[in-house]
């Protein structure tokens, strides 16, 4: 369905509770001030504003939401969908794994949620992660500092909300006119990844397995294989058609957050390009921190600029992790 007048009033309404909300631009980054709905088609598009990319569906006789962000995104994220949808509930909520920036606003959906799905290993991580911290002052402790104004305009952060339906290889629901599929196919970014697939509009959202030409986070602690990652792409390409349009978790710097199966083939080159070269480097004796100090970008991905610092979860770690221990 093209945009109305009624998605843009939507819109409208989800920017001025954002603005609402009251959070200081510094704290966001630019591309990710403000809320915003962008439909893709046949009913699903995505919403933006800041963490990984939401994916949702509106259609006469339904409502779906995969991912949530932060709480105070999360909440700008149901107006919306409730000015679209004249305020019926949500039909199933999706996660596509189990990080803050995707979860950490399931608790603003309770109640609102008939479902709430995700891969067993996402569910998992998710029980044991910590809670995002960002307006994590825990409701029940009086803050140790006086609170700022901003965090007096804050309502207190909800209760997480888990998953109360989980799947090991795919899971399916038709909501109105349209099927929803989710697919497991091992180990990626993490171990409990789900991609997921509106079938009749033919988009797909990967979650975190497609970082758009930036440097992925590799959570090798919850299970992250770079190479069975490299695999899924391919895998996830050659099981959709040319048309499909695939949602990414995350873009580079005013980068679309949605593309084609060549971008992530193209995300498939990157993460081999990196083992192939932390392998070649490992070879010729050097070590994880000398071969994180080189400078120079990847040759062949030079847009994705310079690795970072060395972390838990940035690439050349993690792949050099998998190097050297064959896992
Ligand atoms: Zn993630």
């Amino acid at each position: 369905m093209p945009p109305t007048r009624r998605d843009f009033l939507a819109t409208s309404a989800a920017l001025t509770l954002g603005a609402l909300l009251g959070r200081p631009l510094h704290a966001l980054s630019s591309r990710s001030a403000q809320a915003a709905f962008t439909p893709i088609r046949r009913n699903v598009g995505t919403f933006t504003m800041r963490g990984g990319t939401v994916g949702w569906l509106v259609n006469a006789r339904g409502v779906a939401v995969v991912d949530t962000q932060f709480p105070a995104e999360a909440r700008a994220l149901l107006a919306g969908l409730q000015e679209r949808s004249r305020g019926r509930g949500v039909d199933v909520l999706l996660n596509t794994h189990h990080h803050g920036d995707h979860t950490g606003g399931n608790g603003v959906f309770r109640g609102v949620a008939r479902r709430v799905v995700a891969h067993s290993m996402a569910d998992q991580h998710m029980r044991r992660a910590p809670q995002p911290a960002r307006q994590a002052q825990p409701a029940q402790q009086p803050p140790a500092q006086p609170a700022s104004p901003q965090q007096q305009t804050q309502p207190p952060p909800p209760e997480p909300l888990y998953p109360d339906t989980t799947f090991t290889h795919s899971w399916s629901t038709e909501v109105g006119d349209e099927r929803i599929v989710a697919r497991h196919h091992g180990r990626g970014h993490t171990s409990g990844d789900a991609v997921i697939t509106f079938e009749r509009a033919n988009v797909v959202h990967m979650g975190d397995l497609a970082f758009h030409r930036r440097h992925p986070v590799v959570d090798r602690a919850a299970g992250a294989s770079m190479r069975n990652w490299a695999r899924i792409l391919e895998e996830v390409v050659s099981a959709h058609g040319p048309d499909t349009i695939y949602i990414f978790g995350h873009a580079g710097e005013g980068l679309p957050v949605t593309g084609t199966s060549a971008d992530l083939l193209r995300f498939r080159d990157y993460l081999r390009a990196v083992l192939a070269f932390v392998e070649r480097h490992v070879a010729a004796g050097r070590s994880r921190d000398e071969i994180l100090a080189m400078r120079a970008p990847l040759a062949g991905f030079e847009a994705w600029g310079p690795f970072g610092q060395a972390g838990p979860r940035d690439p050349v770690s993690a792949a050099h992790e998998e190097v050297t221990t064959g896992a």
